[in-house]
């Protein structure tokens, strides 16, 4: 595990990239997340984000390719050697300055494209709270069902739809059918929703036939992203049971291009606990390091923007905020140890979505669905308008960064992307 923290997060540590130095900069020399972005050749090369830079790792001579699948997979021990490496460069006085200032390109000017080939998609329910808004939707005397507690629950998603910040994202069509029809229709989503999640991505794989234990959970994590999981809801209500969500949401998901490391989660790491009451999880998802510090304090923030807004000049308004700690009810080492108990073998560049992540507040929803009760509490906007759900030309926004005394705040930047009919 990647508990402690060393020079790399010492909070004094300065760059000579003079951005990253900014108060509030959510690239400071403390992050170092890691990324894809279009070369001048066209090809894709893996950087480094520094304040409003790109450190191209291999015009740096840090990288002998431009696999990123590759470079996650590697031992964890090689991946902090090279997180030194660059965080050394990178600081205040060093001596790689002159041979690395050529290797850097502006973020303004950079394409960014999916951090990795995601090989495998699978998306986790792990917020008790949004699991019980969302059931007492579609099950209002039944909202939580037994399993919940005990198994952490997930669904095997789609990869290939999964696109980059900046995506515009095309209303779905669908089956869909009122509760008084007698027959569905199809016709486009009229319920298109948003979905607050973190993706984690798998750095090393397993074999199939070999669980990953807790206390190694850990080492097969690479980083974090943040992860709109864009959802139809009116087709989801008709198609969900018995098998789970499928067409309601493999059209569309949206990821940040910054991969947060879980080395540079170190210093955000909190206690996981269970509510007083609720049972506590079964050996193979228990560990006394978990209890201690299995989870991460992160602040996520959704924001809109619709058409209108953006004509008339007003800024993206705040939908909702919430920290992980107060939503998530498993860790990431937990999600790992479940997904492969039973042998299942994962990959490198596979992704984990974490679930809507809603805290219990009614301001920390993570979708418009709980936030607009199913459309009963329209949300007001500054031009007057209102919102149930998604309309075409609304723009939305999440944004997720940490913060502790004592450590210098980073962040994962934002996944952003735009609806059109
Ligand atoms: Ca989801």
């Amino acid at each position: 595990m990647t508990l402690h923290t060393d020079a790399t997060h010492d909070p004094a540590l300065r760059s000579w990239v003079d951005s990253a130095n900014v108060a509030g900069c959510d690239f400071p020399i403390q992050n170092l997340p890691f990324g894809r972005f279009r070369a001048a050749d066209g090809g894709a090369r893996i950087g480094v984000a520094i304040g409003d830079q790109i450190l191209d790792l291999r015009a740096a001579g840090l990288a002998g390719s431009d696999d990123m699948n590759a470079l996650m997979a590697m031992p964890p021990a090689q991946r902090r050697a090279l997180r030194e490496r660059i965080s050394q460069g990178l600081a205040a006085g060093s001596a790689q300055q002159a041979a690395w200032a050529p290797a850097l390109v502006a973020r303004a000017q950079a394409e960014m494209l999916l951090p990795c080939r995601i090989g495998d998609y699978t998306d986790f329910y792990t917020s008790v709270h949004h699991a019980t808004n969302v059931g007492r939707q579609f099950r209002p005397d039944n909202p939580l069902l037994p399993n919940y507690k005990w198994v952490p629950i997930g669904y095997h998603g789609r990869a290939s739809s999964i696109g980059v910040s900046g995506a515009r994202v095309k209303r779905p069509m669908g089956q869909r059918k009122a509760p008084d029809a007698a027959a569905p229709v199809l016709a486009p989503c009229e319920r298109l929703d948003y979905e607050l999640e973190l993706g984690w991505f798998i750095g090393q794989g397993n074999a199939q036939g070999a669980p990953i234990a807790m206390g190694e959970a850990e080492q097969h994590l690479f980083g974090v992203a943040l992860f709109n999981d864009w959802s139809a809801r009116d087709i989801q209500g008709w198609e969900y049971q018995p098998l789970g969500p499928f067409l309601s949401k493999n059209f569309a998901s949206t990821l940040s291009p910054w991969v947060v490391t879980m080395e540079a989660l170190a210093p955000f790491r909190a206690p996981f606990a269970r509510p007083e009451g609720d049972p506590q999880p079964l050996p193979y998802l228990d560990s006394a390091e978990n209890r201690a510090h299995g989870a991460f304090s992160i602040t996520l923030e959704v924001l809109l923007q619709t058409a209108r807004m953006r004509a008339e000049g007003i800024a993206p308004v705040v939908l909702s905020r919430t920290d992980t700690t107060r939503a998530a009810y498993w860790t990431p080492a937990q999600l790992v140890a479940h997904h492969t108990v039973n042998g299942c073998n994962l990959q490198s560049g596979d992704l984990f979505g974490s679930g809507t992540l809603s805290g219990p507040g009614e301001t920390e929803a993570g979708s418009l669905l709980e936030l607009a009760a199913a459309g009963q509490r329209p949300v007001p906007l500054p031009t007057g308008e209102r919102r149930s759900f998604l309309e075409d030309g609304d723009t939305l926004t999440l944004r997720g960064w940490c913060e502790r005394a004592g450590a210098v705040r980073i962040g994962l930047g934002e996944a952003s992307g735009t609806v059109v009919g």
